[in-house]
């Protein structure tokens, strides 16, 4: 493979944030403090700046209440003061497709007309929302629909919390006043698995989840939220002491040849500098492993020789591997491993002492599932040839379509 093949990053587009003047603030998003300096500068008296980031916390993510005129225990002159400076705004869903198995795929439209898509998975016992930390992704691992996209923005705070609220709305979670308090959570826990790398997006990303995990408002605990990186290792044991929450890498290859081919960033960071780092990670334990997340492609990381060298890679380190079955999409390079294959590859690291489930594939018929994210404006800017050109690969034969398929182009 030679470096002209397969840039870490291609050549993308970073699109600006737009943010019309005179504009008024969004609340959601906003931290505690930020949100209180915000107050305050809207002239909230500041010794009454904590009770009203109390209220309006309370109010925005507790219940779920999008206009201040319901915001009963505040004073009306009040509300009206919020209503001139503020607002409460989530992305807006562009289309909601519902997978015969109950998967959920939103695509949703943030400031600029860009697109993000957004996807519930519920289980018998937990109900799994996976959100974009970016419009596409810089980096371009070679079997990623969404590294194949050539426009990149970060997503703000806002438009990060806006698509957890905006899944809320669509399952009805919100509270209601004056019923019982029902703990069953349909969204029980949230993946930053959707688009983008989230450690190029760190503070937005953090800041979003410290919302997310807030007691008095969306309260999901830190340890139903995992962030999965591709390794970008200078950021990783910030996500542990900044955000708290639990961390899964993208891992998929067992030497640097092939993970150089895989996920380019192993270019910039090899497997032994990300294993240093994860071994570093603070507050790795039994009970907080690692997920090393590891996709199947057949006859290209698949082998019972990558799995003992993985089992050899993994020494020290508490750690769980997720085996993904390979999603396929439109003009993908590779080709998924065979169930045998899998189940072998599974044993083998499970015999060794770790937990290997398989990734079940959900939401295939809406193309929901990991790794087929992109969206619908982008899909196809880059043709079949280049794609397989960056994996070092020959052009893939023509995918058929299944017939009944939703067209997404
Ligand atoms: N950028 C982050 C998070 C988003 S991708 C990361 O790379 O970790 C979430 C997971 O899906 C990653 O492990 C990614 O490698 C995997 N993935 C991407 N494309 C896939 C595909 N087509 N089939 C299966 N898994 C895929
Ligand atoms: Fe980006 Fe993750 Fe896809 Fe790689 S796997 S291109 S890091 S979204």
């Amino acid at each position: 493979m030679t470096d002209a093949l397969l840039p870490v990053t291609p050549e993308v587009r970073i699109l600006p944030r737009k943010r019309p003047e005179g504009a008024r603030t969004n609340i959601v998003g906003l931290t505690r403090p930020q949100l209180r300096a915000a107050l305050i500068a809207a002239g909230t008296p500041e010794r009454q700046a904590n009770m009203r980031v109390g209220q309006v916390w309370q109010w925005v993510y507790h219940w779920g209440v999008r206009d201040f005129a319901l915001m009963s225990n505040l004073a009306k002159d009040y509300r009206a003061l919020l209503a001139e400076s503020f607002e409460i705004v989530l992305p807006e869903v562009v289309t909601r497709q519902v997978s015969d198995d109950g998967t959920r795929k939103y695509l949703v439209r943030i400031a600029g007309g860009h697109e993000v898509e957004v996807v519930y998975i519920p289980e018998d016992n937990r109900g799994t929302l996976c959100i974009s930390s970016q419009v596409g992704c810089t980096l371009t691992c070679t079997f990623c629909h969404t590294g194949t996209q050539t426009l990149v923005r970060n997503l703000t705070a806002g438009e990060i919390v806006g698509q957890v609220m905006l899944a809320r709305d669509d399952l009805g979670e919100w509270p209601k006043q004056g019923a019982p308090k029902d703990e069953t959570r349909l969204i029980s826990n949230v993946v930053l698995m959707g688009m983008g790398e989230p450690l190029y997006n760190f503070e937005n990303v953090r800041d979003a989840m410290k919302v997310v995990m807030d007691n008095e408002g969306i309260a999901l605990g830190r340890r139903r939220i995992t962030l999965s990186t591709s390794g970008v290792v200078p950021e990783i044991a910030r996500t542990a002491t900044e955000i708290g929450c639990l961390l899964a890498v993208s891992f998929h290859a067992t030497t640097d040849e092939v993970r150089d081919r895989l996920v380019p960033i192993n270019r910039k960071w090899n497997i032994a500098t990300l294993l240093d780092a994860l071994r570093a990670y603070p507050g790795l334990s039994n009970s907080e492993r690692i997920t090393f997340e590891y996709v199947m492609l057949d006859g290209v990381n698949d082998s019972k020789e990558d799995a003992h060298r993985l089992v050899a890679l993994l020494q020290g380190i508490p750690a769980k591997v997720n085996l993904i079955p390979f999603n396929e999409w439109p003009g993908a390079p590779y080709k998924r491993s065979s169930g045998n294959r899998i189940h072998a590859f599974a044993d083998i690291i499970h015999n060794a002492g770790y937990a290997s489930p398989i990734r079940t594939p959900r939401g295939e018929d809406i193309m929901a599932a990991c790794g087929q994210l992109k969206s619908a404006t982008e899909r196809a800017r880059k043709s079949r040839a280049e794609i397989a050109a960056e994996a070092g690969q020959p052009p893939p034969p023509r995918v058929a379509r299944r017939p009944d398929a939703p067209d997404l182009h």
